[in-house]
């Protein structure tokens, strides 16, 4: 809750969907009214606009009434720069079943942000995301779960395929290791139509507490991606959850395989809250001999990482903070930054609408 008292000067930092705002709030001698001037700007925010600015930061929440409106006609803080916001491309959005209005939600909630979601989509819920993804698709780019033990994962594949899907994913809670040969079909399958796979790495949560089940996390280890990349180089892998907790192995395939990225989807970025900094010695190759193949011959090494939220539509802005606030921490350039959010994706996916 931020209050700003009569007399008081505040500086702080909003993040919104593709800038950062140092905002300077003064009290005016009116007490009703206090000026707010973003970082750059020749204008004023209306009330309406900070608030809406905050809130799409998901970084702070103002208490109404403490700011109010101002004299002036301020420009759409969305474009503040005077140039148009870059996509953002969420990886890791999955279908909610349980919500007869996901799409329309979807489209309520990433439009504001500009935000094109991969979203996750079980075989039975196919044609639903498939015709959502032809009116919207500038909002959505479908991707198709199969289970890869199930017997016909392989024509599973084809059908989405066939209606027009961009890749698989997320593919988890696997009887075998990722690189076991039975799913090479598949991988064989996702390489000839150059698709995009998302992995989950890592550690999994348990389905059932009291019921044995057939999961465990050391078959989604991230190094297990490397081998998959490299006999299908025309696969995009990419992890989710940067292999949690295995962040270093992560790091590693992610840099010597041009076609490997990972997001930083899950529990990391609220475990790591307090020592963001340390993603420094995970993509630690900055301005090292060793040079790779990059988006944009990007030489920065956080460059490996793609936005992904994994957190239900509510999640996808306090997503988009946290990632802010790793870049805050790591000083990640804001070219990086751009690749990391949308830009690597949206080449990678020929995303144009
Ligand atoms: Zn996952």
């Amino acid at each position: 809750m931020l209050y700003i008292t009569a007399g008081q000067q505040h500086t702080f930092f909003v993040r919104t969907v593709d800038k950062d705002f140092r905002i300077t709030a003064q009290h005016s001698r009116n007490p009703s009214l206090v000026n707010v001037r973003g970082f750059r700007m020749q204008h004023p925010f209306s009330r309406r606009q900070f608030l809406a600015t905050i809130s799409a930061a998901g970084a702070v929440s103002v208490s109404s009434g403490a700011i109010a409106a101002t004299a002036g006609t301020p420009p759409d803080p969305m474009v503040a720069y005077g140039e148009e916001a870059d996509r953002i491309v969420d990886m890791h959005v999955h279908f909610d079943e349980k919500n007869p209005n996901f799409v329309d939600d979807l489209v309520k909630v990433t439009e504001p942000l500009n935000i094109t979601a991969c979203v996750l989509t079980p075989y039975v819920n196919r044609m639903v995301v498939s015709e959502a993804a032809k009116r919207h698709p500038a909002r959505i780019v479908p991707f198709g779960y199969i289970e890869m033990d199930a017997p016909d994962a392989l024509r599973q594949a084809e059908e989405f395929h066939a209606l027009g899907y961009k890749g698989l994913g997320e593919l988890e809670f696997v009887k075998k290791p990722f690189t076991d040969p039975a799913y090479m079909p598949v991988y064989e399958l996702a390489n000839r139509y150059s698709w995009v796979i998302l992995f989950h790495t890592g550690i999994v949560l348990r389905q059932k507490f009291d019921e044995p089940e057939d999961v465990a996390s050391y078959r989604m280890r991230a190094f297990h991606l490397e081998e998959i990349a490299r006999r299908f180089p025309k696969i995009t892998v990419l992890g989710a959850h940067c292999g949690n907790p295995e962040y270093e192995w992560a790091g590693e395939v992610a840099r010597w395989n041009p076609n490997i990225f990972f997001d930083l989807s899950g529990s990391s970025l609220t475990k790591m809250r307090d020592r963001l900094a340390d993603f420094r010695k995970i993509f630690w190759w900055t301005g090292t001999k060793w040079k790779t193949k990059t988006p944009e011959d990007d030489p920065n090494a956080f460059v490996k990482l793609v936005f992904g939220s994994d957190e239900g539509l509510d999640g996808i802005a306090p997503a988009l903070a946290q990632y802010r606030a790793m870049f805050e921490a790591c000083d990640v350039p804001i070219h990086t930054r751009k690749l990391i959010l949308g830009g690597t994706l949206t080449k990678i996916l020929g995303l144009t609408a």
